[in-house]
């Protein structure tokens, strides 16, 4: 992005602004905040700029729910320019509200999944939101592994030579290939969450990599049933046992050490006031569910990821929402913060724990897609990178 000459152009710029809301007021704008390098640098440079974002997922058709105009008023404040919000481009050509732009003014397209062609990547549509463009700058990392109209389609029809990525991006693809090329050792994966299915390519990927697996949230209890251990009422996938085998001979193969929780935070239900009972055993009984990882897994987890060089972390050790249940996901992020090596935390529910904790400034980089992060580190190459200069 940095290297065209925007002087007197039409850049458009697709960009993650899907900011969480409530009754009609954003709640955390850091991710307005988050674009906002690329955002000055295209309102510095080019002519005019039109920028468009999707908004949670609206069934179809304009929804006030979804507005973007709490986010475009959010950004003529934050940039000192006006917002000219344009909410019938899936009619008019961009162009025709291109021509309307004055000075100190910037573009802002509504919700662009107010479109049914854009999660379709309708050809129609991109021509739509590629006419009159000159350039196009994608910063939306966290929708770069959708193959929707404003990241892919559009950028066929501009060119790739023609197209490229913000600093978001950039960023994210420096930092997330370090994790996949020449990576320090020790390195250790770190996984939690709830879905075994969720996270296999990226597990059997980073096992090419890691020394260490450490595996916790309700997943552990899917890896410790498969090797015959009593985990009670805890939450496990039983259809995914050919997947966890898979995991386990792929790791003794590579001879990466698998690290699975040795003790429990667990209770008798699934809800949020329910007494911690504390079993410091790896069997639970058969009256409990584990909701977290004990303090002996905590400081095991936190010796080995101590003395790493490499570290990555996706999904918490347990229920981390409820405070009764946080604790080991809250060790795992003062562990991460306190290496010394190349850290990487990754996913919505880690990077929340991670600055909930505070300690967030001390990791060396914090991934702002979730899935597009674990579909990086998969090693694919993603559709809404693929489509890029870089
Ligand atoms: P994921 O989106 O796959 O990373 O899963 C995150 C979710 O997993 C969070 O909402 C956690 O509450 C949930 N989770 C973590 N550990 C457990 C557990 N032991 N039992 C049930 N749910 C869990």
């Amino acid at each position: 992005m940095q290297d065209y000459n925007f002087a007197g152009k039409t850049v458009f710029c697709r960009l993650d602004l899907n900011v969480p809301m409530k009754n009609g007021q954003i709640t955390d704008d850091s991710r307005i905040k988050a674009a906002l390098p690329t955002i000055l640098f295209l309102l510095g440079n080019a002519s005019k700029v039109i920028f468009a974002s999707h908004l949670g997922r609206p069934k179809g058709g304009f929804d006030s729910k979804y507005s973007l105009e709490p986010v475009a008023a959010r950004l003529a404040e934050l940039t000192g320019q006006e917002a000219l919000l344009c909410s019938n481009f899936m009619e008019e050509p961009v162009d025709a509200l291109v021509k309307q732009l004055g000075k100190n003014q910037f573009a802002i397209l509504e919700n662009l999944r107010f479109a049914d062609g854009e999660t379709k990547n309708d050809p129609d549509f991109a021509t739509l939101l590629a006419k009159g463009v000159d350039y196009y700058v994608d910063d939306a990392f966290g929708a770069a592994h959708r193959a929707h109209a404003s990241i892919v389609g559009i950028s066929q029809k501009i060119g790739v030579e023609k197209s490229s990525a913000g600093f978001l991006i950039q960023k994210e693809v420096q930092e997330l290939s370090k994790l996949l090329e020449n990576p320090a050792y020790p390195y250790t994966v770190i996984m939690g969450g709830a879905k075994v299915a969720d996270k296999i390519k990226v597990i059997l990927n980073l096992l090419n990599y890691a020394n260490h697996l450490i595996i916790g949230g309700a997943m552990a209890y899917t890896f410790l049933a498969y090797k015959g251990v009593n985990v009670g009422r805890s939450r496990i996938e039983s259809d995914q046992m050919d997947l966890v085998d898979m995991i386990m001979k792929q790791a003794m193969t590579r001879k990466v050490s698998i690290h699975l929780p040795l003790d429990h935070v667990c209770s008798e239900a699934f809800q949020e006031d329910a007494k911690p009972v504390f079993s410091d055993t790896q069997t639970i009984a058969d009256h409990l569910m584990g909701l977290d990882i004990g303090r002996q897994s905590a400081r095991l987890f936190t010796d080995v990821i101590a003395a790493s060089k490499t570290v990555v972390w996706n999904g918490p050790m347990g229920v981390f929402e409820w405070p009764a249940f946080a604790s080991g996901t809250e060790s795992i992020a003062k562990a991460v913060a306190g290496c010394s090596g190349f850290t990487v935390v990754g996913g919505g529910d880690s990077v929340a724990a991670m600055n909930a904790s505070g300690l967030a400034s001390k990791v060396s980089h914090i991934s702002t897609g979730g899935g597009a992060s674990l579909e990086f580190l998969e090693g694919a190459t993603l559709p809404g990178i693929k489509v890029l200069s870089l």
